[in-house]
């Protein structure tokens, strides 16, 4: 069976610190407002027996993603081990994957957010040009589950920098694989599953 990367997000781990999307922006130098992984919030109970949840989220690389259906390029592609990715020389940035994905993990680069950088500056950083270099402005772009490190047996950045190992990354066709354990364990559920999207992220609770 051939590998199918996903992630499993541990919603009793979660701290809502946001190191995962630090860390994110960080190791694919996003530009500034750009995030690809976010943690929501949520008060429950009422005063004063509250409580609040963290609810992290990213691109759930789907097994039959609405983002891919609707390309009109084919620049959005599934990798043969699950990955949904885009092929930015291919993006005219027509919007229609942001449009058509129900988790709103798709954002459009506009040429304004290469201008001011992280400090808002208006003089981006040598570092930042380095890593801004690898986006075409004006094209679509998300989540890629770090591929670039999973390629060399490396966990994605949010994995590796999460201090309470709410996120746990692997091969979930491997029935001997950690994410695949929790998901039959504790019973993972899937982001919007009556939408038959099938992603490949999952929680648990
Ligand atoms: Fe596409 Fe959205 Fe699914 Fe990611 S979460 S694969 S962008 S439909
Ligand atoms: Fe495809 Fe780019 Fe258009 Fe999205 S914005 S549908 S990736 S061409």
């Amino acid at each position: 069976m051939t590998v199918q990367w996903g992630m499993v997000l541990d919603l009793k781990r979660c701290i809502g610190c946001n190191s995962c999307t630090i860390a994110c922006m960080m190791e694919n130098s996003l530009p500034s407002g750009v995030m690809w992984t976010k943690t929501l919030s949520e008060e429950i109970g009422s005063y004063p027996n509250v409580t609040r949840a963290f609810i992290p989220t990213l691109c759930n690389h789907c097994e039959d993603p609405p983002c891919e259906r609707v390309c009109p390029t084919k620049a959005t592609y599934i990798t043969d081990d699950g990955l949904v990715l885009i092929d930015g020389d291919k993006c005219i940035g027509c919007g229609a994957c942001i449009t058509a994905c129900p988790y709103m993990s798709r954002t459009k680069l506009n040429e304004e957010v290469f201008k001011t950088g992280l400090y808002k500056s208006n003089n981006i950083t040598p570092f930042e040009k380095q890593g801004y270099d690898r986006f075409q402005p004006g094209t679509a772009v998300k989540c890629t589950f770090c591929h670039e490190r999973i390629s060399q047996g490396l966990d994605p950045a949010c994995c590796v920098a999460c201090p309470t190992e709410a996120r746990i990354f692997g091969d979930i066709n491997d029935p001997e694989s950690k994410p695949r354990k929790l998901i039959q364990s504790r019973k993972g559920y899937q982001p919007l599953a009556e939408l038959n999207t099938k992603p490949k992220v999952f929680y648990v609770d």
